[in-house]
C-alpha cells in the first residue's frame, strides 16, 4: 500500500472531489506522527538537556492533537531549567521536570489516551469499539492498561502475501504525482552538506527488503526518494535524497531498521509561505 497513493485516491471520492475542484494546489508536506503515546514516551532528561514536544511524543493520538502538549511540556521544561538555574546548577539532570510532568493535566490526558492506539492496531472495528468501551464507559479510567506489542516495522506483510493494488493515473486537476509535489514542498539542501540518509548495510534493500517485501520504501516514502533501479549488474537502490520532506516514515518502517536518519542541517523544510 501506498499512503500517498491512497491520499490521491481519497481526494477523488465523490464526497470530496467536488470541494477540491476548481482549487489550485499550492504547498505539500507530509509527516509521520508521533502515535505511540504516553506508553511510548522516552527518559526526558539527559544531562544538560531534555526532550518536549514531538521529538518526545507527547501528542495524544485519539484527538490527533499535540500543539498543546508540545507547549506544555516547554512550559513544564522551561520552569524546571528555571528553578535549577536560579541556584546556580547547570550540566546535571532536570528531574524536576519529568516529576511536574506526572503530577500535570498533560499527564492525566495522555493517561487517560494511553490506551488509544494499542486498541486501534488490532483493527478499525474491534479498536472503535473497545476506544469507545475504553473513552466513553470508563472515561479513560479502564482498569486495564494494554501495552504495544510489537514495533511498527515488525508488521509489514510479505509480497507473497499481498496482491499489488493498481493506483490510477493522477489527472493534473485533483490528484498529482510524487515529484511535482515534492517541488511544491519549498524543501531544501544546501549542495555541500553531508547525505542525512544512509544504509547500515547496503546489501539489504535488494537482498531482503526487495526480495521479501518488493521494496516497501519504494510505496511508503512521500517524496519518491527510494527507487529500485534495474541495471545490467541486477537492482539496486537508488537514494535521491534531495527530495526527502523529512517525514521520518522510513526511519520507522524499514522492515530491517537498515535506513539510517539523522536530521538535516538547517531545517530545509517542507516550509508553508501561504499557510
Ligand atoms: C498532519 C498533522 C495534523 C495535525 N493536526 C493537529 C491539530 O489539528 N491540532 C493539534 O494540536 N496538533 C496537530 N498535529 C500535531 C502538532 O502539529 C504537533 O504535535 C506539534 O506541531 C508539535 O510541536 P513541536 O514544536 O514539538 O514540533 P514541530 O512542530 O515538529 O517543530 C519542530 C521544528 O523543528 C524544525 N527542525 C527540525 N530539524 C531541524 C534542524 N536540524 N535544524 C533546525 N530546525 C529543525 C522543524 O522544521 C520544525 O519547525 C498535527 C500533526 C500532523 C502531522
Ligand atoms: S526519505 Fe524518509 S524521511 Fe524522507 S520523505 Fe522519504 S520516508 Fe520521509
Amino acid at each position: 500500500m501506498s499512503p500517498f497513493e491512497e491520499f490521491q485516491r481519497y481526494k477523488t471520492h465523490p464526497s470530496i472531489r467536488p470541494f477540491l475542484e476548481g482549487g489550485k494546489r499550492i504547498s505539500y508536506g507530509a509527516r509521520a506522527i508521533t502515535a505511540g503515546g504516553l506508553q511510548s514516551l522516552p527518559r526526558l532528561v539527559f544531562p544538560g538537556g531534555g526532550l518536549i514536544g514531538d521529538n518526545a511524543g507527547f501528542l495524544n493520538a485519539s484527538r490527533i492533537k499535540g500543539s498543546h502538549a508540545a507547549i506544555k511540556s516547554g512550559m513544564l521544561a522551561a520552569e524546571a531549567a528555571l528553578d535549577a538555574l536560579s541556584v546556580g546548577r547547570s550540566g546535571d539532570e532536570l528531574t524536576a521536570y519529568p516529576d511536574s510532568f506526572r503530577s500535570s493535566w498533560l499527564y492525566e490526558e495522555l493517561h487517560r489516551a494511553r490506551n488509544f492506539k494499542p486498541w486501534m492496531s488490532k483493527g478499525l472495528y474491534t479498536g472503535t469499539a473497545m476506544v469507545g468501551i475504553d473513552q466513553i464507559v470508563f472515561g479513560g479510567k479502564a482498569p486495564w492498561t494494554l501495552h504495544h506489542d510489537h514495533a511498527d516495522n515488525e508488521t509489514l506483510k510479505k509480497k507473497t502475501e499481498v496482491r499489488p493494488i493498481a493506483y490510477p493515473k493522477p489527472d493534473g486537476i485533483v490528484t498529482f504525482d510524487r515529484l511535482s509535489s515534492v517541488f511544491i514542498s519549498n524543501t531544501n539542501h544546501s549542495e555541500d552538506q553531508p547525505v542525512h540518509l544512509t544504509l547500515k548495510d547496503p546489501g539489504v534493500p535488494v537482498n531482503v527488503n526487495l526480495a521479501l517485501y518488493d521494496a516497501p520504501e519504494q510505496r511508503y516514502c512521500p517524496a519518491g526518494v527510494y527507487e529500485i533501479v534495474t541495471e545490467s549488474s541486477g537492482p539496486r537502490l537508488q537514494i535521491n535524497a534531495q527530495n526527502c520532506v523529512h517525514c521520518k516514515t522510513c526511519d520507522i518502517k524499514d522492515p530491517m531498521q537498515n535506513i539510517v536518519w539523522v536530521a538535516p542541517e538547517g531545517g530545509g523544510g517542507p516550509n508553508y509561505p501561504n499557510m
